[in-house]
Formats: structure tokens, sequence, C-alpha cells
């Protein structure tokens, strides 16, 4: 059976990683899984416990980076968020395609250990807009804004060694783009 091929989308946080995937997965019936990470910041109101994230405590992730069973992870603004290896590993190995949305630090851990994974970097049409979208989504303080835009000037100078970039202008646009380069690798 062929095995599934590990996508990860990238990008700043705000960028709309999650809106993009989301149009994704509803393109392509039974297409990719989505991989659900552990995390140990608290919950936002409507985050669901096992489908957002599973959150953690901070002693239960030490465990997981001990034991190596996280596939990835990286500290965001405060908090640490990972990869459990496992899940990904039992749906690869099915067959089925499993994308990873992270950050672009854990991008960089992913292009080190799986060589064939399909690395794709979403890219905001500016700052500017980055930062509205982080003041509109209004779960942050501004100096957790500041932080996170500090962030993504960085991040953006990493997209290059990805595989493709993606601009999020529209987010139709950008999941049709998407399922584009997904579709060519399978044929490449
Ligand atoms: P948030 O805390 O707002 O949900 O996510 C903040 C950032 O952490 C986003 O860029 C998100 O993609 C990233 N992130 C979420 N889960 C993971 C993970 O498992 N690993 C890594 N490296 N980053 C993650």
């Amino acid at each position: 059976m062929r095995r599934g091929t590990l996508i990860v989308i990238a990008g700043p946080s705000g960028v709309g990683k999650g809106t993009v995937i989301e149009r994704l997965l509803s393109r392509i019936p039974e297409g990719p899984a989505l991989s659900v990470s552990v995390t140990t910041r608290a919950p936002r109101p409507g985050e669901v416990e096992g489908v957002h994230y599973h959150f953690v405590s901070d002693q239960a992730f030490d465990r997981m980076i001990a034991d190596g069973s996280l596939l990835e992870w990286a500290e965001i603004v405060g908090h640490r968020s990972g990869t459990p290896r496992l899940p990904v590993e039992e749906l690869l190995a099915a067959g089925r395609d499993v994308i990873l949305e992270i950050d672009v630090k854990g991008a960089e851990q992913v292009r080190e250990r799986v060589p064939r994974a399909l690395l794709i970097f979403l890219e905001p049409p500016s700052l500017d807009v980055l930062e509205q979208r982080l003041r509109g989504r209004g779960t942050e303080t501004d100096a957790m804004i500041e932080g996170r835009l500090q962030l993504a000037a960085r991040e953006l100078q990493e997209s290059p060694w990805f595989h493709a970039v993606v601009v999020n202008d529209d987010a139709d646009r950008a999941a049709d783009e998407v399922a584009a380069i997904i579709e060519a690798s399978r044929t490449a």
C-alpha cells in the first residue's frame, strides 16, 4: 500500500492556517487527516479538548519530550506545543495523508526528521494585514500581539526553504492553491 504523505502547513500565528486547512479539508472528502497537537497553554473560549488540542500540563509535556513521543515541538510565546508521533505514524502507514498545522521551528524539525514531507509556507499579504487579523481575533493582549508580530517578521525570512509558498490573500483561493500543490506532489 502507498504510504501517506506528511503535509506541513506552517506560517506565522494569525496568518489563517486554520481557516485555509478547514476549507481544504471540506474540498477533499476522505482526504488528509489533521493531526491534533498537545499544548501547555490554556484553552481559549470554544476550544475543545481532543479536537483543537490536547491540553496538557508542563510536567506531562516534559515527559512526552523525554520519552520521544513528540515528532516535533516548539516554544511559542510562553507555552509549548508539539505533535504526538504515534497517531501520525499510524495514519501514514495506513496510507492516509496527514496535515500538521505548526509553526516554522516545528516545520524545520520535520524537514530534518521526515525528508519526504511536503512543506508549505502560508504567508500573509503583508505584516499590516497580519496585525489586523491578530487584533480582530480579540484573544490576545497588546503585548502578546506585539510578540507575535516580531516573531512573524523573523518567520517570514524562513519561507525560501519550503517547497511552496502560498499567500493567504483569500482563504478559498489559498485552499485551492494548497490542494493543487498536494495533487502535483502526488503525480511528481
Ligand atoms: P495557537 O496557540 O494560537 O493555537 O497557535 C500558536 C502557534 O502555534 C500557531 O502558529 C500554530 O500553528 C502553532 N502550533 C500549534 N500546534 C503546534 C505544534 O504541535 N507544533 C508546533 N511546532 N507549532 C504548533
